[in-house]
């Protein structure tokens, strides 16, 4: 048995403490008081991971590498810097893309490396795993970024058989290990090839299917993807830290889509075979057409209504973000809580554009985290409240997913607002949200429209309820 040179007991030890840090790191991110320290962690292994790489491995191309890693960096760096938060998860689509890519790039890289004429078939189907899963997020996270950016439209692509159709592409391109862990050298290739190009027209076709308002799931599931196919790397690259890394971030996003498909009351299996949104609801999929009359209200009455109230809950969406209007309404929170207003937060779990975005804007504002509360937290609350305030909130709040089995959101669970005495809906206009369907809550007798710029308008409100 070949003994371990001191070089090999440092790469292990550091592929260790690595690995432990990027546990602690995704048990940091677990909560809102932690997530800085977490993050803190994730950045210290993975520098220290690229570290122990540079100093024990090969040196033969070790320029090459750092230059490589100074661009990464430096790309890295300016597209983090330049993000908008509300196009954080057209970002991290895409980021999965460039990791799905690197999969099937380092497939092709170690199948046709020096040697790969002798056929060692258990290496043979790590690369066709790897090459697999790279190529289906690689083009799924590209769909899923135009969708997200508006470049393509939500609207779930239904092609008839589609179900059919995966089951062929998959069954072919499993059927293609076979040749491809056997025949030797470049024979195998065309084998390589077919698969690949089949698992990238999967990836689009699978995303493709997926209506808009189911988006975030298919982030997180892609999210998931990327761990794996970077696990398979590692079986591939005989690397133990990308064997962890990857099944860290493939099991992480894998957990976190089963809590989003429970939180919008989808069937996890329907995400990963596609096409999920298309069939949940019973019916033709576009929603009733609402009738009836918006009420509007204005910043002189909402401030009254505000003033009189005993329990407030204001419930931010995606409209927040856009407009950027935290502050605002965190001195808004600050101004009622100070006249004795019990005045709360309802968080669904996909508000906004991304897991998690109204409590990142809030912590941001300085938002005390005790009274930002979950759906499950909060729903039984709102018949004995007095006052929603709804800020640039719309598929979140909407009565249809419960009554409609003909709309696109049914059976995802919502924000009982209407339960409310009063209901006050801060937006711009009477348009749609995300999923692109209409709203009964705007046309109920218990709701006022406060037809503005979210920040403009709290910051009205703010002045006039301090005045
Ligand atoms: P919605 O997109 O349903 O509604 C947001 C509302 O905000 C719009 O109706 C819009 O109306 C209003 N708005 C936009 N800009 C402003 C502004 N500057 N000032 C005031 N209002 C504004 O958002 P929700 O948060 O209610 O729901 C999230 C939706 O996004 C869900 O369908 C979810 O599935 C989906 N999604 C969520 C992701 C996640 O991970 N959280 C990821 C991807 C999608 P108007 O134009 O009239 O102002």
């Amino acid at each position: 048995m070949p003994t371990a040179t001191p070089m090999d007991v440092f790469k292990g030890l550091a592929w260790v403490i690595a690995g432990v840090l990027f546990i602690s790191s995704l048990r940091g991110l677990a909560s809102q008081e932690t997530a800085r320290r977490g993050n803190g962690y994730g950045i210290v292994g993975m520098v220290l991971a690229i570290l122990a790489m540079l100093v024990a491995g090969s040196k033969d191309n070790v320029v090459f590498l750092i230059g490589a890693l100074a661009i990464g960096a430096a790309v890295g760096v300016t597209m983090a810097q330049r993000v908008a938060m509300t196009a954080m998860p057209e970002m991290v689509a895409i980021l999965h893309s460039f990791v799905g890519l690197a999969a099937v790039l380092v497939g092709y890289a170690a199948y046709l490396a020096p040697g790969h004429a002798t056929v060692d078939s258990a290496e043979r189907i790590e690369i066709w795993l790897d090459v697999l899963i790279g190529a289906i997020t690689f083009t799924g996270s590209i769909v899923a970024f135009l969708k997200l950016r508006g470049s393509l439209s939500g609207k779930p692509l239904l092609l008839p058989g589609r179900h059919l159709a995966n089951l062929l592409m998959f069954g072919a391109s499993l059927a293609m290990v076979v040749p491809f862990a056997t025949l030797p050298g470049v024979e195998a290739l065309p084998f390589l090839l077919a698969m690949t190009l089949l698992a990238c027209i999967l990836g689009v076709h699978l995303v493709a299917a997926i209506g808009g308002a189911d988006m975030p799931v298919v982030v997180s599931m892609l999210n998931s993807y990327s761990g794996w196919t970077a696990a398979a790397a590692g079986f591939m690259l005989d690397n133990n830290l990308l064997i962890i890394t990857g099944a860290l971030v493939g099991s992480s996003g894998a957990i976190l889509s089963t809590i989003m498909c429970r939180a919008m009351n989808r069937s996890i299996w329907s995400v990963i075979f596609g096409g999920f949104g298309a069939d949940a609801p019973a019916g033709g999929g576009n929603g009733a057409k609402v009738e009836g009359e918006m009420t509007e209200t204005t910043i002189d009455e909402l401030t009254e209504e505000l003033r009189n109230a005993k329990e407030v809950i204001i419930v931010p969406g995606f409209g927040m973000a856009a407009a950027r209007a935290q502050h605002a309404v965190k001195q808004l929170v600050d101004l009622l809580r100070k006249r004795g207003v019990n005045t709360r937060f309802a968080i669904h779990p996909v508000a906004g554009r991304l897991p998690g975005h109204m409590n990142v804007l809030l912590a941001e504002a300085s938002v005390p985290y005790d009274i930002v509360l979950e759906m499950d937290e909060i729903n039984q609350d709102f018949p004995r409240t007095d006052v929603v305030f709804v800020v640039g909130a719309n598929d979140i709040v909407n009565p249809a997913a419960q009554t409609d089995n003909t709309s696109p959101i049914y059976g995802m669970p919502v924000l009982e607002v209407w339960k409310a005495k009063r209901v006050v809906v801060l937006k711009r206009s009477r348009g749609a949200g995300y999923a692109g369907v209409d709203n009964p809550l705007f046309v109920a007798p218990s709701t006022r429209m406060l037809f503005k710029d979210a920040k403009a308008g709290m910051e009205e409100l703010v002045t006039k309820i301090s005045a």
